[in-house]
């Protein structure tokens, strides 16, 4: 008897796989049989893929494979983005308050499915339910507020001498690439799609190989919008697919999300066409919290900033500086509720931490819980390969969300992204000392600092070298506010106001109302 998915959310979870998906619902595990690439207002199996790279899909909850598909080349790249070209020049006609409509139907859809999301997305990430709903609620948010703006991207009117006068347009810049990790794997293509199309600008979309799946219905709910075919278009592969859309000349900007190496390739390879790019990378941020903190608010908010999305959080504050007169009473509440943290099945409603993405991946992260013991650190809690129970999950890949004391500023998991339930507890004396040790980072992603001090909030605030702090609360993300990098973390945003300005580009109109007055 399958429970994992409320019965009423099955027939629309396989509706939402395709229309003829093969479903093994007693092992509660889909096999996707339809085509994951989408072109021209249609799932298309990709042009190249005779004799092309294979990729498999798992669930990470099971290990089973979910679905099997082809890396798309270099035919099917150009392809999508033709279509991308064709619906860019039907699109950018539109006025934004037409786009805004089509936004605003599509962020409805998105409501009005979000179980089923959900669902494709645990099923194919991991994370539990519970939070892949939340993560949905951002989605449709976003497209609701981009389709607001749409309509107010306007210039200004600059007043010259004689009569003449200049103005200045707000232009989409064409066809846009998108290019997304696994760990949110709907929200990303959300949050880089939603300001694209406001905009006026088209988009091909590449998934990262391990969460192909659920952005499939984003394409799927754009067409149903009214969005033209080939406005959103996805593509499947790995870096070679990657590489060729940052490449493809008729590509006018790449956005990317995912880790430093990768973010240099994708700056490097966009650089020899003159691309923009924004780079949305990893993060090895700080939480500070002082002792003036409502500690139980501040326990909560630690908890939040390392164990969402079982710890693959790129702005995770993943190094917690705790004031010492604390130390001991915070590191106990913190021990005492990550041991309550229900670890299992994805699926079920009650579960808080599912699965981490693939096996590599988990002995990555038990690996720099391992060294983290080696050079002195102790574990309070958790860092072990966990086996819930059910049979069925035996082949997933669990572990127990740990907390590090004992850490100092040199070691392997105080410095290198883990992307895993793994928090490092420092302890610090005074501000001026924590502000140092917290900026000393190659990394600038987030940060965050709990104190019931206003002054030495902003004064905090003020002072890291992050592209978001949050103040007494953590990896909340209201889309009204600008989310981005500094340093190696990456640089443009995503959400707020200010996308927009990196999804367009600025035209001056001159006009002239008298005559030419000539020097020759
Ligand atoms: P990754 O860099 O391995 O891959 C990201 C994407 O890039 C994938 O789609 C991948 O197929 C593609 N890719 C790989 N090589 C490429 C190449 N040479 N050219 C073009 N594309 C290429 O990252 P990941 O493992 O998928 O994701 C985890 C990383 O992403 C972490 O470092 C995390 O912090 C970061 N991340 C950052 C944010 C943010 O908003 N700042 C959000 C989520 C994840």
């Amino acid at each position: 008897m399958l429970l994992r998915v409320g019965p009423a959310a099955l027939p629309r979870v396989l509706r939402a796989l395709g229309p003829a998906p093969v479903a093994s619902m007693s092992t509660g595990t889909f096999v996707v049989s339809q085509p994951l690439n989408y072109r021209g207002g249609a799932r298309v199996e990709p042009a190249d893929s005779s004799g092309a790279e294979k990729e498999k899909a798992y669930e990470p909850a099971t290990g089973r494979v979910i679905a099997t598909f082809t890396c798309s080349g270099e035919k099917e790249v150009h392809l999508a983005v033709q279509d991308a070209k064709a619906a860019f020049k039907i699109w950018r006609q539109k006025s934004g308050l037409e786009r805004g409509r089509v936004l605003l139907e599509a962020a409805r859809i998105i409501r009005e499915r979000k179980d089923e999301i959900a669902t494709v997305e645990t099923i194919n990430n991991g994370k539990s339910v519970f939070e892949a709903r939340w993560d949905v609620d951002t989605c449709w948010q976003c497209l609701e507020y981009y389709a607001g703006l749409a309509g107010s991207m306007g210039g200004e009117h600059v007043q010259l001498p004689g009569g003449s006068f200049g103005y200045t347009r707000r232009e989409p810049l064409g066809v846009c690439v998108g290019i997304g990790a696994w760990n949110y794997p709907f929200q990303i293509a959300c949050w880089k799609s939603a300001p694209a199309l406001a905009c006026g600008n088209a988009m091909v979309f590449k998934p990262s190989p391990f969460t192909p799946v659920s952005v499939l219905l984003l394409a799927e709910i754009y067409t149903q919008a009214g969005a033209p075919p080939g406005l959103f278009n996805v593509v499947q592969g790995g870096g070679a697919t990657g590489q060729l859309l940052c490449q493809h000349p008729d590509v006018a900007k790449v956005s990317f999300t995912g880790s430093v190496p990768t973010g240099a390739k994708v700056m490097e390879a966009s650089a020899r066409g003159i691309k923009p790019v924004t780079l949305e990378l990893g993060g090895k941020s700080p939480l500070i919290i002082f002792s003036d903190c409502d500690l139980e608010n501040a326990v909560k908010g630690a908890l939040m900033a390392n164990f969402l999305t079982q710890g693959e959080v790129c702005c995770n504050g993943t190094r917690v500086f705790v004031q010492k007169e604390i130390l001991g009473k915070f590191t106990e509440q913190v021990v005492k509720r990550t041991q309550k943290i229900k670890i299992g099945d994805p699926l079920l409603e009650d579960t808080r931490m599912g699965p981490l993405i693939n096996r590599p991946h988990l002995e990555r992260v038990l690996g720099f819980v391992k060294v983290a013991k080696e050079q002195g650190a102790k574990v309070l809690c958790g860092g072990e390969p966990y086996v819930p129970e059910d049979p069925k999950l035996k082949d997933g890949y669990y572990m127990s969300p740990c907390v590090l004391t004992d850490c100092r500023d040199d070691m392997t998991c105080v410095q290198e992204e883990i992307f895993g339930p793994v928090m490092s507890i420092l302890s610090f004396d005074t501000e001026a000392e924590v502000l140092e040790r917290a900026n000393a980072t190659p990394f600038g992603l987030a940060s965050g600092v709990f104190t019931r001090d206003v002054q030495r909030a902003h004064r905090v605030a003020a002072e890291l070298q992050a592209g978001v702090c949050y103040v007494n609360n953590y990896n909340v993300s209201p889309v009204e506010l600008p989310f981005g990098g500094y340093k190696k973390s990456g640089f443009g945003r995503e959400n707020g106001r200010v996308t927009m300005e990196y999804y367009s580009q600025l035209k001056t109109v001159c006009m002239e109302m008298g005559d030419v007055q000539s020097v020759f």
